[in-house]
């Protein structure tokens, strides 16, 4: 599946945010907690319904950067957990509580969706078949 360089988008509702808490430590720094992670993998598997991914990162714009306008409220990655699959996710909200997420992918899926990865054993099978057909 050829998904390098793919762009998607999925929305957040009211509802959604008011199951992702902000947290913001002593330092200023923030970040996504509660949900977030169930979240975005459950609208991920709209535009990706082939990877099972693992979030790496996950970066939250500080309250008192007001002087960074450019600055992105949220930024995070996410990775597939399969070791043959090379595909990235990162994840851009613009806004502060942003209504979508934008979505980028990176690399391409190596893997059918199926659970466990027995596909290749399969396929190594039939071809063992088909030979032994040919020399009988
Ligand atoms: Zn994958």
């Amino acid at each position: 599946m050829n998904i390098d360089g793919t762009t998607a988008r999925f929305k957040l509702t009211k509802e959604d945010w008011d199951r992702i808490p902000i947290n913001t430590f002593p330092s200023g720094g923030r970040l996504l907690s509660g949900d977030w992670t169930r979240i975005f993998l459950s609208k991920v598997k709209e535009s990706n319904p082939w990877c099972s991914l693992r979030f790496k990162n996950n970066h939250v714009r500080s309250e008192n950067s007001r002087k960074m306008h450019s600055a992105v409220f949220f930024r995070g990655g996410a990775e597939c957990k399969r070791p043959e699959c090379n595909v990235k996710v990162r994840f851009v909200i613009q806004k502060e509580r942003g209504k979508y997420v934008d979505v980028t992918y990176v690399g391409n899926v190596c893997h059918s969706s199926e659970p466990g990865g027995g596909d290749a054993m399969t396929d190594k099978r039939r071809v063992k078949r088909v030979r032994r057909t040919y020399s009988s």
